[in-house]
C-alpha cells in the first residue's frame, strides 16, 4: 500500500493513498462533523457538513468525496468553515423533527449542541416542517420509518444496495417532500426480508427496530455485550443491549470480521428465545410416564445409576451421545471427554454428519484438511465463484453480502442448484439440473476443461500426488461425459455447462462454496470429490481467493468437529487410533491410555439404527434435535422409544425431549461463557449477556455434575477458559489461541502457537496430507437408488427458510421472525400443479414410502417439473417422516435432498 503524508491543520498525517479523507481526519481526532457519510459505504456528500478548505482547490470541499493525496494541506477547522456548517445544519433541522425520545442511537444531537442550535429562537433557518406531508410507514414486521425524523442522508437506501445487496429502498418524491421508500409502495410490501442493515446506519432515529420500542431507554442501557449470533455458521459478531436482564436490541458490530456490521434478520430479531415462556427451567424425570419436575439432586442420580446400570448390564459399548453445534467449544470438548472417560467409548456424534460430512470426508482425503479454504472477505474478492447446493442468501445470509459484493465488482458468479434461489439473479451462469445428478454435471464440466486444454499441468505435476497418472485416469473417466450424455442425465444444456467449465478455468482465481445440495446424499462425498477434482487439475487452490468452501450451518458445528465429537477423531482431528496422541491425551487426562478407546465408534444415524435394533441401550442428547432433524422420522422415534434410558439436555422441551427418561435444563449461548468456530475457521468469543432462568446450568457445568456423580470427575474447572486452556493442550490446530489473543486479535486455525497470525487461506503453501500434495480421486456418476415411479412419481427436495432455523426450537420462538414465514409449504412446479389440478394455498397430503405429512402448496416455477421443495423446520409438517435413512458410504451421511414423493388431495 503506497503511503502519503498531508497535513491538517498543520499537524502531518501519514495515511494509504486513495483513503477517505474525512474518515482519515476522523481516524487521527479531527471531530469534523457529517451525517451522511458511513465508513462502510461509498460517500454521498448529500449533509454537506463535512466541508473543509484544501490548498490549492476553490472554496469549500466536502472532506468525503476526496481521496487523500501527497502533500494536501487542509484546514479542517476555522471560524468560516463551522459558521458554514451551523448554517448548513440549520438548514437540516428546519425540515426535521429533532427533539430525542432516548430510543435510538442519533448522532444528530450531539451536532444540534455542539452548533449551539437546541433553542428554536436560535436557529438562523425557520422550521418548515408543518409544509412537509410526513410519511409514518408502520408496515414492516420489525422496523418503523418516520420521514420526519429523515435527513436525506440515503445512508439506509446505500446500505440496502452496497452492503446486503438487496437494493430495496429508494427516495421517492422529490425536494422537501422526498422520502425513504421500501419497494413501490411500503416495507410490508416490498422485497424487505428485515435485515435491519438501514437501523444500523439510520444517523437520526428515522428507520428504528420495533421490538422494545415502548420499553428501551437508551441512557439506562448499563451492559453492551459483545458476542457472536446464535444461529448460523457465519459466525457474525453482535452486540447484546441488556436492560433489566432482557436483550432489548441487537446490533452488528461494526469493525469485527466476519460481518463487519452487517446482521441477517436472525441475527439481529431471533433473540426472543431466551426469556421465552416455554424455557425449561429445571430437571424432569419421567414418572408413570410422565415427565415431572425435580431437583437436581434427584436428576443426577437417576442418571448416574441409569448410566451404570446400562454399562454394568450390557457393557460400555451400549451407551451413546451426541454433542451440539449449538453448544461452545468447551462444552462439546467436555462432552467428548465424558463419553471417552466416562462411559467409555467412541458413539459419539454431531450434526455435522448431517450437514457437511460428505465434504469434510472428500476434502480431508484430497487435501488433508476437512475445513473450508477461504476466508469469509474472499467471496467478495475472487474472480470467479461458484455456489453449488447452496441457498447462500437464506441459509448464509451474510455470507452472501460478500458474494453479491463480489459481483457489484465485477466478478464472476455461477449458481447451480435445482432450485433458482436467490442469488441466481445476480449470475453470470445459472445451472439448474435435475436433483441428484452432479457427478455428472461436474463431470461434464470436466469433458470441456480437457477438451479445450484447460488444465493447468504444472499444478498438476508439482502440486498432485501421482498427478500426471491420476490425471490420465480422471481424463478416461470425464470423457465420457459427452455432451449428449449430461444433457441425458442432468437436463442441462451443454453450452451452459461448456460456458460455466471455461469461465471457472480460465479466472485468475476462483472458490467453489458448497451446502447441503452437494452433501445430502448417498453420493454427497462423490458430489464433493467431482468438484474437487476440478478444482485441483485447474490449479485453483493453493492460492489466495481459491479454494473450496463448504459453508458450514449451525453456528458451531465446525467447532464441535473441531473439538473431537466424532466416533473416530480426538479433537483436532486426530485419528484415535494415533498412539501417541492417546499417550498425549491419557497424560493431561491422567488417566492409564488402555482407558482411551482406540476403536471406532457409531456414527450419528448408525447409533439411532443400533438403537431400533436394541444394541444401543442408553443415550445423552446434548441439544439436538433428531426426531426433526434425522431421516425417516418414524424409525427415529421407534429408535429413541426403544431406548431403556434417554438423558436429553436443553434449552427447550424439543420433540426429542419429550421422549425422554431425564430433561436437564440447560443455558443458551446468551448465558455463559465460551468459544466457538466459525464456518471459516474464526475462534469467535462466546460472552454471557444473560443470567439463566430458574435452575438452567452451562452445559459444561452439567457434564461435569454427571461425571461426578458417576464416581468419575473430569477434573477441576473453575470457567471456560480452564477447559479452553487444556483444549489447547490436547489440539495441535488450537495450541497458539487464548483468551487474551481473542480479546484483541482475530485469530482462525490452524494457529500452532504464541507467535502465529492463524491461517485465514489453508494451503498457500503446501497441503496437509502426509505427502504435503493434492490427491485426485475419480468418481463417477451413480443413479440414485430410489426412482421416481407411479405411485410416488415426484421427488421431494428439502431446505431452510431465512427466519426459521433447523428445528425452529429457537426462531419460532420469535413474533417478529414468524412474521416473514411460519407454516410448512411444498414448491410445485405449474406443469406439475396443472396436472395434478393444484391451487396456491391448497392443503394437500405429501406421500412417500415412509409416510405421510400434510402442507400448503405453493406453486412455483423455482422448482423443475417433477421435483418439488418443501421445508424442514415445522413439526406439524415434519418433512424428514418422509426422507430416507440411507446413507454414503463413507460419510454416513443420508440423502435428505431427494425422496420420492406423491401428492394427494384432501377432499
Ligand atoms: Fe446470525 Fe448467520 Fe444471520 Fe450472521 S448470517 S446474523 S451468524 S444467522
Amino acid at each position: 500500500m503506497e503511503k502519503v503524508h498531508l497535513y491538517i491543520d498543520g499537524q502531518e498525517i501519514i495515511s494509504n493513498k486513495g483513503d477517505n479523507l474525512l474518515h482519515v481526519a476522523r481516524k487521527n481526532g479531527f471531530d469534523i462533523p457529517g451525517l451522511c457519510f458511513h465508513p462502510r459505504l461509498t460517500p454521498t456528500g448529500a449533509c454537506r457538513l463535512c466541508v473543509v478548505k484544501i490548498k490549492g482547490r476553490p472554496g469549500t470541499v466536502m472532506s468525503c468525496t476526496v481521496n487523500v493525496e501527497d502533500g494536501m494541506e487542509v484546514v479542517a477547522f476555522d471560524e468560516e468553515l463551522e459558521a458554514q456548517r451551523r448554517t448548513t445544519l440549520a438548514h437540516i433541522l428546519a425540515e426535521i423533527e429533532d427533539s430525542y425520545n432516548d430510543k435510538h442511537i442519533d448522532e444528530l444531537q450531539p451536532l444540534i449542541d455542539r452548533y449551539d442550535l437546541r433553542d428554536p429562537s436560535k436557529r438562523p433557518v425557520p422550521s418548515i416542517l408543518d409544509k412537509i406531508s410526513r410519511q409514518i410507514d408502520t408496515t414492516s414486521p420489525v422496523l418503523q420509518y418516520d420521514s420526519g425524523k429523515c435527513i436525506k442522508c440515503f445512508r439506509c437506501i446505500k446500505a440496502c444496495d452496497e452492503i446486503q445487496g438487496k437494493s430495496v429502498l429508494s427516495m421517492a418524491e422529490r425536494g422537501i417532500s422526498s422520502y425513504v421508500v421500501a419497494g413501490v409502495k411500503n416495507w410490508g410490501t416490498s422485497e424487505c426480508d428485515g435485515c435491519g442493515e438501514c437501523i444500523q446506519v439510520c444517523p437520526t432515529g428515522a428507520i428504528v427496530e420495533k421490538p422494545y420500542l415502548e420499553t428501551i431507554q437508551i441512557s439506562k442501557i448499563k451492559q453492551k455485550v459483545q458476542t457472536t449470533c446464535p444461529y448460523c455458521g457465519v459466525g457474525c459478531q453482535i452486540e447484546a443491549w441488556v436492560q433489566d436482564n432482557t436483550i432489548v436490541r441487537i446490533r452488528g458490530v461494526e469493525d469485527k470480521l466476519p460481518n463487519k456490521g452487517r446482521l441477517c434478520v436472525k441475527g439481529r430479531f431471533g433473540y426472543f428465545y431466551t426469556q421465552h415462556e416455554e424455557r425449561l427451567t429445571h430437571p424432569l424425570i419421567r414418572k408413570n410416564g410422565k415427565l415431572e419436575k425435580a431437583t437436581w439432586n434427584e436428576a443426577l442420580d437417576y442418571i448416574a445409576r441409569e448410566f451404570n446400570r446400562i454399562k454394568q448390564t450390557y457393557g460400555k459399548k451400549s451407551l451413546a451421545g451426541y454433542g451440539s453445534s449449538k453448544c461452545t467449544n468447551e462444552d462439546n470438548y467436555l462432552f467428548q471427554k465424558f463419553m471417552r472417560l466416562v462411559i467409555g467409548n467412541n458413539n459419539m456424534d454431531n450434526c455435522a454428519r448431517l450437514c457437511q460430512s460428505s465434504a469434510v470426508a472428500a476434502l480431508m482425503r484430497s487435501l488433508g484438511d476437512g475445513a473450508g479454504t477461504n476466508s469469509i472477505e474472499e467471496y467478495a474478492q475472487t474472480d470467479c465463484l461458484i455456489i453449488v447446493g447452496d441457498n447462500a442468501a437464506e441459509t448464509h445470509p451474510v455470507t452472501s453480502t460478500y458474494m453479491k459484493q463480489g459481483k457489484r465488482k465485477g466478478k464472476k458468479l455461477i449458481v447451480i442448484d435445482p432450485k433458482i434461489t436467490p442469488l441466481a439473479k445476480y449470475a453470470d451462469i445459472v445451472i439448474q439440473p435435475k436433483i441428484g445428478t452432479d457427478v455428472a454435471l461436474v463431470n461434464g464440466m470436466l469433458y470441456y476443461i480437457f477438451q479445450e486444454n484447460l488444465v493447468n499441468y504444472d499444478f498438476v505435476k508439482n502440486k498432485v500426488e501421482d498427478g500426471e497418472k491420476m490425471l490420465q485416469e480422471l481424463r478416461s473417466i470425464a470423457m465420457k461425459y459427452t455432451p449428449e450424455v449430461v444433457k441425458e442425465i442432468t437436463g442441462v444444456e451443454p453450452e451452459l455447462v461448456r460456458k460455466a467449465a471455461i469461465m471457472y478455468a480460465t479466472a485468475p482465481s476462483a472458490i467453489i462454496a458448497t451446502g447441503m445440495g452437494i452433501s445430502q446424499h448417498t453420493v454427497g462425498t462423490n458430489n464433493a470429490q467431482a468438484l474437487i477434482n476440478m478444482m485441483i487439475i485447474t490449479g485453483q487452490v493453493g492460492k489466495p481467493n481459491s479454494g473450496y468452501s463448504p459453508l458450514r450451518g449451525q453456528n458451531n458445528v465446525q467447532g464441535a468437529g473441531d473439538m473431537g465429537i466424532s466416533p473416530t477423531f480426538f479433537p483436532g482431528y486426530i485419528p484415535i487410533s494415533n498412539e501417541n496422541h492417546r499417550k498425549l491425551l491419557a497424560s493431561v487426562w491422567k488417566v492409564p491410555v488402555e482407558e482411551i478407546d482406540a476403536t471406532p465408534g457409531l456414527t450419528m444415524l448408525e447409533i439411532i439404527d443400533a438403537a431400533e435394533k436394541g444394541d444401543i441401550k442408553g443415550m445423552y442428547i446434548m441439544g439436538e434435535n433428531p426426531v426433526l432433524s434425522d431421516p425417516d422420522q418414524d424409525h427415529t422415534i421407534r429408535a429413541l422409544k426403544n431406548l431403556e434410558f434417554l438423558l436429553v439436555q436443553d434449552i427447550f422441551l424439543t420433540e426429542t425431549a419429550k421422549l425422554a427418561h431425564v430433561v436437564l435444563p440447560a443455558t443458551t449461548l446468551f448465558e455463559k461463557e465460551g468459544t466457538v468456530v466459525s464456518s471459516d475457521r474464526r475462534i469467535l468469543r462466546i460472552r454471557q449477556v444473560l443470567t439463566p432462568p430458574g435452575e438452567a446450568r452451562p452445559d459444561w457445568k452439567i457434564i461435569l455434575d454427571i461425571a461426578e456423580r458417576m464416581n468419575k470427575p473430569l477434573g477441576t474447572y473453575h470457567s471456560p477458559e480452564e477447559i479452553f486452556e487444556e483444549i489447547r493442550q490436547v489440539t495441535p490446530i488450537f495450541r497458539g489461541v487464548s483468551y487474551a489473543r481473542l480479546e484483541k486479535e482475530e485469530l482462525q486455525w490452524p494457529c500452532y502457537d504464541e507467535n502465529s497470525p492463524g491461517t485465514p487461506t489453508l494451503y498457500l503453501e503446501k497441503f496437509s496430507t502426509p505427502s504435503g500434495k493434492a490427491k485426485i480421486f475419480p468418481v463417477e456418476f451413480i443413479p440414485q437408488a430410489e426412482q421416481p415411479n407411479e405411485k410416488f412419481p415426484l421427488v421431494m427436495n428439502t431446505g431452510r427458510m431465512l427466519n426459521q432455523y433447523h428445528t425452529a426450537t429457537m426462531s419460532r420462538k420469535s413474533p417478529y421472525l414468524n412474521q416473514y414465514g411460519n407454516e410448512p409449504y411444498l414448491l410445485v412446479h405449474p406443469s406439475d400443479a396443472e396436472k395434478y389440478a393444484l391451487k396456491t394455498g391448497e392443503i394437500v397430503r405429501v406421500v412417500s414410502p415412509r409416510g405421510s405429512i400434510t402442507s400448503k402448496v405453493l406453486i412455483s416455477d423455482q422448482v423443475r417439473p417433477g421435483e418439488t421443495f418443501m421445508p424442514w423446520h415445522f413439526q406439524e409438517s415434519p418433512a424428514n417422516k418422509l426422507t430416507r435413512n440411507e446413507k454414503d458410504p463413507l460419510s454416513k451421511i443420508a440423502p435428505f435432498k431427494y425422496s420420492i414423493i406423491r401428492i394427494e388431495k384432501i377432499e
